[in-house]
């Protein structure tokens, strides 16, 4: 067996590390070279530094033309990006949405924010997303449909959403997962928080992460693969959700040029435009980055390839990650002594790795929801360790 040394000192050759080297975290923002002093000076000297400016309009085109949605909203992060969609496609109180439990916590918050009820669908092993085979079973076994609306025979609520998440930017099975989806009627909003630049690919053309449900989802948060930092955003191809996100995301204010009336209940979840400028310097990067990032993987690779039980995660085939984080997987019986030291020891040498998070249906506030079995998900997070995965890592 591989001892947490050897595997330590081969991650430290991968990113070039040295016993001088600083600190080495998961993922490190970087605006060297980057226009970002410039746009923020633009928004200092002219004081259009909040909820009003040009920036945010600048901002939301530059991501409606990597991504290729039609229509891109940009909110105050990813969690209120998360609530607002499922808000939008009719998310309502005591309604159940059908969520992986292996993800950020914020997934099932923005749930719980509308007073819904997440219930966890297990994942499957290649991609840590929504396993459309459990999402099927599951719906056989516990749903039936009543005047075209699905509800839970055993709980009795309304089963309003199912919410596949993109886990750390290798692109889930989404289009198993829309076909399931398809069956039943049950709209999606995709959890694309950490895939900004992940694609599925067909011959001629590849779809972006986010595009395949209803609405979509970013994050901007300082440790994603470009930050605002603190920002989200909504993709849809749908002009009417569109139209409604960016008025409930701004109060519901009805345009004028000086009256404030708003027509309904609604929020302030706006993206500052010093924000939106920073991310505008980011985007303008963000295919280096993603170049940077597919050689930091391939390092890894490489300097992993003949360790038996180690496993450097790979996109599937018809797949494009952005690779946001490196994943290790430790494919021996017990993982959970090695993990332990492999994260004890790369901390004591400053090298920040970290396990996966806790499965959220073993927190405190979600460990009594309803849940499929969840034999992967826990299969798989006792083995994944991730590793330093700044594109900066790759060009040091
Ligand atoms: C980061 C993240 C979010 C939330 O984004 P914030 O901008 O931090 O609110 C949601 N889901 C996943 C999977 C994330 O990684």
């Amino acid at each position: 067996m591989n001892t947490s040394k050897e595997i330590l000192g081969r991650i430290k050759i991968a990113i070039n590390h040295s016993i001088d080297s600083s600190e080495v975290y998961l993922h490190k923002p970087n605006f060297i070279g980057t226009n970002a002093y410039e746009y923020i000076r633009d928004c200092l000297d002219s004081g259009w530094v909040s909820s009003s400016g040009s920036w945010v309009t600048k901002f939301e085109k530059l991501i409606s033309e990597f991504t290729g949605s039609k229509y891109v909203i940009a909110v105050s992060n990813g969690t209120v990006a998360l609530r607002l969609a499922l808000y939008l496609i009719g998310v309502k109180k005591n309604d159940e949405v059908l969520i992986p439990p292996l993800s950020f916590v914020a997934t099932a918050n923005a749930v719980s924010h509308l007073g819904a009820i997440p219930h966890f669908i297990d994942i499957e092993s290649d991609t840590f997303g929504i396993c459309p085979i459990a999402l099927e079973e599951r719906l056989d076994q516990i749903a039936f449909l009543k005047n075209g609306q699905v509800f839970n025979k055993v709980t009795g609520n309304r089963i309003s959403a199912v919410l596949p998440v993109h886990v750390f930017g290798l692109p889930s099975k989404i289009e198993e997962i829309k076909l399931v989806c398809s069956k039943w009627q049950l709209p999606i909003v995709e959890d694309a928080a950490e895939a900004l630049g992940s694609f599925i690919r067909k011959p001629g053309e590849s779809t972006h992460c986010g595009c395949f449900g209803e609405i979509g989802t970013l994050s901007f948060n300082g440790n994603k693969i470009i930050t605002t930092g603190g920002g989200g955003a909504l993709l849809t191809n749908n002009k009417k959700l569109a139209e409604l996100a960016k008025h409930l995301s701004t109060t519901a204010k009805v345009n004028h040029p000086w009256n404030f009336y708003h027509d309904k209940v609604a929020w302030n979840d706006r993206l500052p435009n010093i924000n939106a400028a920073l991310g505008a310097s980011q985007i303008e990067h963000i295919r280096e980055k993603l170049h940077s990032k597919r050689n930091l993987h391939k390092k890894y690779l490489k300097y992993f390839n003949d360790l038996k039980d180690i496993e450097i995660v790979k996109e599937f085939n018809q797949s494009l990650s952005n690779y946001w984080l490196v994943t290790m997987r430790l494919n021996v019986e017990n993982p959970y002594e090695l993990r332990e030291k492999i994260l004890k020891d790369s901390h004591d040498s400053r090298i920040f790795i970290r396990p996966c998070w806790n499965l959220l249906n073993e927190l405190p506030m979600y460990s009594k929801v309803p849940s499929g079995e969840l034999k992967e998900a826990r299969n798989q997070s006792e083995r994944l360790l991730n590793l330093p995965s700044s594109p900066q890592l790759n060009d040091s």
